[in-house]
């Protein structure tokens, strides 16, 4: 496994020592499966001030359309060919479809109940759940043959910096014939790959972490855990493997309560560096991809200005997709491991 960077230097003038020479590193690292280049830049200390919670919620609950009291009168429901009881439901959480959908076949699934969970009280039992509902979504929908049913997608943007406008957590649910982007130009190379060298690229990439130990985290039942070499995220990217599954219905039981047991590990390690917004996104190939694995990638949102709300993704990241990491990805590993 080759993990290619191309080391930079900066040369300035430094104000802040009368003009004296001062020079910058920074790297721009190219991820082993796509090529596509990250910057590891700007090396700030990753810790940021959380808000008052009580005061950046007051009042969101009562136009909530995913609170109880009213999700049930103003979510739409799926025509009788798709789900014929109209929703979906499991104890206090509940799947419909999406009223913005981007594709023909997208839900909401709602985690909970309550409005507000903060990062550190959502439970391996709160994920697991919406996580398993939503999979029986893709299940009933793959029994009646749709021909969306191919790519089982769940999306997580859990509070406003993520790109949430609404504070009540839910998963974006939804299966495309279509993989978006990244999804796509990954499975186009690891194809490659294999056909190449014979080889799974995430079996490989596994073997290869464990073996260095720089970046990998650990292993919880079938899931390993991996800090990305080359992350999109301003303070990393976490990605989970999951052996001897290609696609989102071979999930089993247990290997989503354990994606789910990570998931809260890693909630707990970021929200000690002051994150309390996050996206994550499931990456499956269609069903008979040998050259798949499931995986899902953790990405931690923040601003780059908190007080004026500048978001952490600007002209670089947004219209080249190049990512910007404020650290290590070594390091940042360093800082999730104790979790596991
Ligand atoms: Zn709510």
């Amino acid at each position: 496994m080759k993990f290619e960077a191309i080391e930079r230097e900066t040369v300035i003038l430094d104000p802040n020592n009368n003009m004296e020479r001062k020079s910058i590193p920074s790297e721009i690292r190219k991820d082993p499966l796509t090529g596509r280049t990250s910057r590891i830049c700007h090396f700030m200390p990753l810790k940021w001030e959380k808000p008052d919670f009580d005061q950046l919620i007051a009042g969101t609950e009562k136009i909530c359309p995913f609170c109880p009291d009213k999700v049930m009168q103003v979510t739409p429901c799926f025509p009788d060919e798709i789900i014929p009881e109209g929703r979906m439901v499991l104890d206090d959480k509940v799947l419909f479809p999406n009223i913005a959908p981007y594709d023909s076949l997208g839900a909401c699934a709602t985690l909970s109940g309550q409005h507000f969970i903060p990062m550190t009280a959502i439970t391996p039992r709160h994920i697991a759940d919406a996580f398993g509902l939503a999979i029986n979504f893709f299940r009933r929908v793959h029994e009646i043959n749709h021909p969306e049913s191919v790519y089982h997608l769940i999306n997580w943007n859990y509070m406003p910096a993520s790109g949430s406008s609404l504070i009540h957590p839910h998963l974006q649910v939804f299966a495309s014939a279509y993989a978006p982007n990244l999804l796509q130009e990954e499975l186009s190379n690891a194809n490659n790959y294999l056909k190449q060298k014979g080889t799974n690229y995430w079996d490989d990439l596994v073997q290869s972490e464990k073996t260095s130990g720089e970046r990998f985290l650990g292993k919880i039942g079938r899931t390993n855990w991996l800090t990305v070499y080359a992350p999109l995220g301003v303070a990393g990217d976490v990605a989970a493997i999951v052996d001897d599954v290609c696609c989102t219905l071979e999930l089993t039981d247990d290997d989503i309560y354990d994606l789910a047991e990570g998931l809260t590990k890693l909630m707990a390690a970021y929200d000690k560096m002051g994150i309390y917004n996050f996206n994550m996104n499931f990456f499956p190939g269609a069903q008979g991809d040998n050259h798949a694995r499931f995986h899902l990638v953790f990405s931690p949102r923040t601003f780059f200005n908190q007080a004026l709300g500048t978001p952490d993704i600007g002209a670089l990241r947004n219209l080249y997709n190049e990512g910007i990491c404020m650290a290590f990805p070594e390091e940042i590993n360093e800082m999730l491991k104790p979790e596991f």
